[in-house]
């Protein structure tokens, strides 16, 4: 078998696949680990849970942060964990470990997921996640773009708009995820209501991004705006990315997606038709709401370090 674990801030989500790739047991764990042994210790508790006495062919981790493509953690900050995890686990577990970043794996798994309900094999994708910040992956001629630190498919950091003296997490300014993130929607809400904004409806005086979707859907005119610019911003980063790698699909997940699951989908789209720079020879690729699971990063997890194993045949070959 093959165990997949995604770690994040406070929970492991861990599972077992099959040689089919199939799923044969989950398990999800909470822990507050911090640093390279403790997040170790976590890691190979998980895979104990699910493998038992059964053998292990393959691990792979899931980690937020910049994963370099030899699985060397160039900066995992919320974990604090950094440098070469994967060989200290695959002491620890005798067997193969692959350490990936959690949008890659999550974009893997949404692929893996994509073929098996449609038949359709995509070799171009782009994954965006709108949650606390935003997230994302991207796949071209199946492989996973990452660039030389892991910094490539970063894309909450694409730079869509001008920049201005309000610095992004990353240190830079004009970053799609402060205008399409959770916490930039919270942060341009707040300016809203200092200039008047009274979203009412027992929303508090802070409002939070749920807030603004859950306005935006009763067509409170200003949420309505501030989803707005989410989706232009999304929109002109999907520009960037087509004109980067050009996708067949964009798939988008996330718990602001999901949440204006009713918007803001169509609200991008609209924008990517409107302001598409070649109309009449290309069309712009589709932006799918998908729903991305709980297990989706440690699945995808799985998959790679699958893939990695036996680079050779048939999904093997999707993305290595
Ligand atoms: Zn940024």
């Amino acid at each position: 078998m093959h165990i997949g674990l995604d770690i994040g801030g406070s929970k492991v989500a861990a599972v077992a696949v099959d040689a089919a790739g199939r799923v044969v047991a989950e398990d999800w764990q909470a822990h507050h680990a911090q640093g390279n042994a403790a997040v170790a210790a976590e890691l190979v508790a998980a895979a104990a849970r699910l493998a038992g006495s059964d053998p292990i062919d393959s691990v792979g981790v899931s980690v937020s942060g910049l994963v370099r493509r030899d699985g060397t953690i160039t900066s995992g900050a919320s974990l604090r964990i950094v440098g070469d995890l994967g060989s200290d686990l695959a002491t620890s577990l005798g067997t193969t470990v692959r350490v990936v970043n959690d949008g890659d794996a999550t974009l893997r798994s949404v692929l893996d997921r994509h073929e098996t309900e449609t038949g359709e094999r995509v070799r171009d994708a782009v994954l965006l996640t709108l949650g606390t910040g935003v997230g994302g992956a991207m796949v071209a001629d199946g492989r996973v773009v990452d660039g030389v630190t892991g910094l490539a498919g970063e894309l909450g950091h694409l730079p869509v708009l001008p920049p201005t003296d309000a610095r992004c997490v990353c240190g830079s300014s004009g970053c799609l995820e402060q205008v399409a993130g959770g916490k930039g929607i919270g942060v341009l809400a707040a300016q809203a209501v200092e200039t008047g904004w009274a979203p009412g409806h027992g929303v508090a005086a802070n409002p939070s991004a749920k807030d603004v979707v859950e306005a935006a859907l009763r067509g409170d005119p200003v949420a309505t705006g501030l989803l707005d610019q989410a989706a232009v911003a999304c929109a002109q980063a999907i520009r960037a990315i087509c004109v980067t790698i050009e996708p067949a699909v964009v798939f988008l997940g996330g718990s602001i997606a999901h949440g204006a699951a009713e918007l803001l989908p169509a609200r991008i789209e609209h924008h990517l038709h409107r302001r598409w720079s070649f109309a009449g020879l290309t069309t712009p690729p589709p932006v799918r709401l998908d729903a991305i699971g709980p297990f989706a990063a440690a699945i995808g997890a799985a998959l790679l370090a699958g893939d990695h194993l036996s680079p050779a045949p048939a999904t093997a070959t999707l993305l290595v």
